[in-house]
């Protein structure tokens, strides 16, 4: 349930809608607007009709259940946008945010190079595995807790913020120490006690949807983060399973709008798992910004045939620079085309 304050509610009104809710065991999650506050209300839903007596309270407008089986990350629970605020980087606002690296940590030599190859070619957050969700148990496994130490290591040197994948809920607290966003990978994106986990952090969450789950399914995993506490998500759509082998996944960019409809989240794409292949990455990473996503998260790697993993999809540093150059030509034209100024 939604309840709408008015517009001239005063901070001891709202305060005392927050107590009363709160009183017969629900959770609220306060929205403050420009105009009026919203608050969302998330709980069992047995005391629904006890709750709708909230409106006889003053400065209370009204009342309104949200339908969704996705609750907080409903558009209906909030005014406006999220967006998610790493160091002085906003993802989900009008800049289109650019997160790129490995696939794995390799080496403290091939971080630090990937840092600078991403950071020269203008993206923002540098991305790197240490702990790394293989298909086969004889692949390279990730260099765990030695990778967080390179992570780190690089993050403070090149003053660039980092993202990372966590798998299991008892690595949450060491690689929340390590890094300033929490990758939830394809494979975890329905592992409700990890997602429970993060979002008890106070860190942002990246979460890819699944390569088997519906975009209603994808919603409901964010809600269990937004549940615990922690409203930094941004989703990621990767591609997903379809009949189609040519490419590694199928990317739905149609999952772009429909998510900027259901959800005030900010959403990237994975163009390099969607396809498994870095020639298609430059044009899905355009189509991705052309339909309205917030950035992307591509892997680039400073000499890809000798990468320990994913080596056919990470794009070289030249490309990675010529992709950088056509996405801020794109926005120009996009920017030109529908009116916005820069
Ligand atoms: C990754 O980003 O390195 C990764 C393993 O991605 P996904 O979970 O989407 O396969
Ligand atoms: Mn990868």
């Amino acid at each position: 349930m939604v309840i709408v304050m008015r517009k001239q509610a005063t901070d001891e009104e709202i305060n005392n809608v927050i107590q009363w809710i709160e009183s017969v065991g629900y959770q609220t999650h306060p929205s403050r607007g420009v105009e009026q506050t919203i608050i969302g209300v998330v709980g069992d839903d047995r005391g629904k009709a006890q709750l709708k007596s909230v409106e006889y309270l003053p400065g209370v407008e009204k009342a309104v259940p949200i339908l969704k089986p996705y609750k907080l990350a409903s558009r209906e629970a909030r005014t406006g946008n999220t967006i998610v605020q790493v160091g002085n980087i906003e993802i989900g606002g009008p800049e289109f945010i650019v997160m790129a690296g490995p696939c794995t940590i390799e080496s403290d030599e091939q971080l630090m190079e990937s840092a600078y190859i991403i950071k020269k070619g203008g993206a923002h957050i540098l991305r790197g595995g240490a702990y790394k969700p293989r298909t086969s148990p004889y692949s390279f496994q990730g260099l765990e807790e030695e990778g967080l130490r390179m992570l780190k290591k690089v993050r403070d040197k090149m003053e660039v913020p980092v993202v990372t994948e966590v798998m299991n809920t008892t690595e949450v607290e060491l690689v929340e120490e390590n890094c300033d966003i929490l990758q939830i990978g394809t494979r975890n994106v329905q592992n409700f006690p990890l997602l429970k986990k993060v979002g008890q952090t106070r860190k942002p969450v990246l979460l890819k949807r699944g390569m088997m789950t519906t975009i209603e399914e994808l919603l409901m995993s964010a809600e269990y983060i937004l549940a615990e506490g922690n409203d930094q998500v941004i989703l990621c759509e990767r591609g997903i399973r379809t009949f189609e082998t040519a490419t590694r996944n199928t990317l739905d960019l149609s999952a772009i709008p429909v998510l900027k409809e259901r959800t005030h989240l900010p959403v990237i794409v994975d163009p390099s798992h969607a396809t498994g292949h870095w020639k298609y990455v430059l044009p899905l990473s355009k189509a991705a910004m052309a339909v309205g996503a917030d950035g992307l998260i591509i892997e680039v790697h400073p000499q890809p045939e000798k990468a320990l993993c994913d080596g056919a999809q990470s794009l070289k540093p030249e490309k990675f620079y010529q992709l950088m150059e056509e996405l801020r030509m794109l926005q120009g034209a996009l920017r030109k085309a529908t009116g916005v100024l820069q």
